[in-house]
C-alpha cells in the first residue's frame, strides 16, 4: 500500500482543505485566513483532535490521524452497517458496539471495527426483538436500538469478556505464544538518534533480545517482521491474531525535540470511555520492571488508541524503553547489555502477568461465590 504524504505546518492544497473541512464539521475552529494552508490554528485543531482521541499528539496529519478523521465523521445511523470485507470502521460502529454491550449483547471490545463478534451480537439483538436476524444495521435496527434503554450504564459486556478471556491464557511462559513487534522498518524508520541510529533498527534489536530471552524460558516468541521488511500495521496485527498470540509486546523508542528528554513509557489500548484492563495490567508490570530494576526515568503507562493495540485481540502493549533522541539513551539502545536487561525485565513482567492471574484484580471468584 502506498503511504499517504504527511500534512504538517506549511503544507497547502486540496488535501489540507479536506482536513480543515473535516475538522470544521467536528466542531474545531480554524482561522478562515488559513483556508487551504496548514497554519497555526489548523495545527492547534489537529493537536486537540489527537488529544481527544488519545492518538500520538504531533500536530501533523499522517495516515493514522487521517483515518481517525474519516472515522470520526461517521455518526450512528449515517450509513447502513453489516459484516463486510474489509470491516467497516468508524465512530458509528463504536456507538453500535457500546449500545449492544450495554443492552447485554456481547459485541466485544468497543474498538470501532465491525468484525464477526459484533455481527453475532447484532443478529442476537435482532432475534431478541423479533426481527429477521440478517445482521444488517439499517433504519429498522437503528430505530430498535435507539428505542431500547440500556440495562445498565456500568462497564459493558466487553470488560467482562476480557476478564474471561484472561482466564483462558497459559498459566506460565512455557509453550505460550508471544508476538513481538519491532516498530517501523527500513521504509519508514521512525525516530533518528544524534549518531544516526534509527528507531526501526533499535526496535528490531530489542525484539530479537526479547525473542531470545523468551525462547530460553520455553515460550514460543514470534517477531512480526524481518530486519529488512516493513509490513503495514494491519498486516502485523493480522499475523499476531492468526497465530493466536496470547500476549503482544511492541517495541518503539521515544523521540523529542529536547535532547534531554529521557525515560521509559508503556502504552495499552484505550480511548474515551473504554480501555483494556488486561493491557493496563501488563503495561504496569513492564513499567515497574523498567523503572524499578533498570532505573529508567518513569514516563508512566498511558491508554492510547494506537492502531496495533486496537487491531489485535490479545492483551497488547507498546513499550518505549528510552529516547532515541537523547545521546545517552541512544548509546544505551546500541548496548547489547542494555538490550538484554530490557528483555529480562519484559520477560519477567510477561511471566508475572501470565502466572499472576490468581491475583484478586483479574481472576475473581465465580459469580455467586463469596469469601467465607
Ligand atoms: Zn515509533
Amino acid at each position: 500500500m502506498i503511504r499517504m504524504r504527511t500534512l504538517a505546518r506549511g503544507s497547502s492544497g486540496d488535501a489540507v482543505l479536506d482536513v480543515q473541512a473535516r475538522l470544521g464539521t467536528l466542531g474545531y475552529r480554524i482561522d478562515s485566513e488559513e483556508h487551504g494552508h496548514f497554519g497555526a490554528t489548523t495545527e492547534r485543531a489537529v493537536r486537540e483532535f489527537q488529544q481527544r482521541r488519545q492518538l500520538l499528539v504531533d500536530g501533523m496529519v499522517g495516515e493514522h490521524t487521517w483515518e481517525e478523521l474519516v472515522e470520526a465523521g461517521y455518526a450512528f445511523g449515517d450509513r447502513v452497517l453489516y459484516l463486510h470485507q474489509p470491516f467497516y470502521r468508524g465512530d458509528d460502529v463504536r456507538s453500535l458496539q457500546n449500545m449492544l454491550n450495554l443492552l447485554g449483547f456481547d459485541a466485544g471490545r468497543e474498538d470501532g471495527i465491525l468484525g464477526e463478534r459484533t455481527d453475532r451480537a447484532v443478529r442476537d439483538f435482532q432475534k431478541n426483538v423479533g426481527m429477521p436476524p440478517d445482521g444488517i444495521v439499517g433504519t429498522t435496527t437503528v430505530g430498535a436500538l435507539r428505542r431500547l434503554r440500556p440495562l445498565s450504564t456500568g462497564p459493558g459486556r466487553a470488560a467482562v469478556r476480557e476478564g474471561e478471556a484472561l482466564r483462558r491464557l497459559s498459566a506460565s511462559l512455557v509453550g505460550a505464544r508471544i508476538a513481538i513487534d519491532a516498530g517501523h522498518g527500513p521504509e519508514e524508520p521512525g525516530g533518528i538518534g544524534p549518531s544516526g541510529v534509527t528507531e526501526g533498527a533499535a526496535a528490531f534489536s530489542l525484539a530479537e533480545a526479547l525473542a531470545d530471552e523468551l525462547a530460553r524460558r520455553g515460550a514460543n516468541p514470534l517477531i512480526l517482521r524481518t530486519a529488512d521488511s516493513d509490513p503495514s500495521v494491519s498486516s502485523r496485527a493480522r499475523l499476531a491474531n492468526d497465530i493466536g498470540a496470547e500476549v503482544l509486546v511492541a517495541f518503539h523508542l521515544n523521540s523529542h525535540g529536547d535532547a534531554a528528554a529521557e525515560g521509559a513509557s508503556t502504552y495499552y489500548y484505550g480511548r474515551e470511555g473504554w480501555s483494556s484492563q488486561a493491557g493496563h495490567r501488563l503495561a504496569d508490570l513492564i513499567q515497574e520492571e523498567l523503572t524499578g530494576r533498570l532505573g529508567l526515568k518513569d514516563g508512566r503507562t498511558h491508554p492510547k488508541a494506537l492502531p496495533l493495540l486496537r487491531e489485535t485481540q490479545m492483551p497488547a502493549v507498546h513499550v518505549e524503553p528510552c529516547f532515541i533522541t537523547n545521546p545517552r539513551e541512544e548509546a544505551l539502545a546500541r548496548d547489547p547489555a542494555f538490550r538484554s536487561a530490557v528483555a529480562v525485565a519484559v520477560a519477567d513482567a510477561v511471566e508475572c502477568f501470565l502466572g499472576g492471574r490468581a491475583g484478586p484484580d483479574v481472576n475473581g471468584l465465580p459469580p455467586g461465590q463469596t469469601v467465607g
